[in-house]
């Protein structure tokens, strides 16, 4: 469900980047096809995050919510129970993906839980969260045990071991 940034297609749908997405740096913000609400620049700008950024302003689109779109943003975030984890800045960047159609890129949980009970598909801005680094270990074929060490066959039951990733979550 979650895609990854390197595959979204920014020619065909429109990515509103949150604050984070932004200091992030792994997004190419002179790209076309950004879009952002006036509150991420300002919170940006005012160095609340207390990094200094360069934006080629020119090509990021600055977009205000629509009314309607903040009003449904703030009734899912009060039925999913994530409204007293988001400020204005979060409910706005929702509220222009779900008006544009677009993809939301954030690493905020209750923006990604609020985004996904709206429909709007969302992306994670930094690539460690996304599970690119997988730290293998080894499953007996047999039996199941897991060994950190790669070893020729299981000193329990005799079988195979195969690749096996850690820390595999299931996604509901
Ligand atoms: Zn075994």
């Amino acid at each position: 469900m979650v895609d990854t940034i390197d595959r979204i297609d920014n020619k065909t749908r429109p990515v509103i980047l949150d604050t984070s997405a932004i200091l992030s740096g792994k997004y190419d913000l002179t790209s076309n096809g950004i879009f952002v609400p006036s509150s991420v620049l300002d919170e940006i700008r005012k160095g609340k995050i207390g990094r200094l950024v360069s934006l080629s302003t020119d090509t990021i689109k600055v977009i205000e919510p629509d009314p309607k779109y903040l009003e449904k943003v703030r009734k899912a975030a009060v039925s999913t129970g994530d409204i007293d984890r988001m400020s204005n800045t979060d409910i706005d960047a929702v509220a222009l993906a779900l008006q544009l159609s677009g993809i939301l890129v954030t690493d905020d949980y209750s923006m990604q839980n609020t985004a996904v009970a709206l429909g709007v598909e969302v992306s994670p801005a930094s690539m460690k969260k996304i599970g690119k680094i997988i730290k293998w270990t080894y499953k007996c074929t047999g039996c199941g045990r897991i060994y950190t060490k790669k070893i020729s066959s299981c000193p329990i039951c005799g079988h195979e071991l195969r690749n096996y990733p850690a820390g595999i979550r299931k996604r509901t």
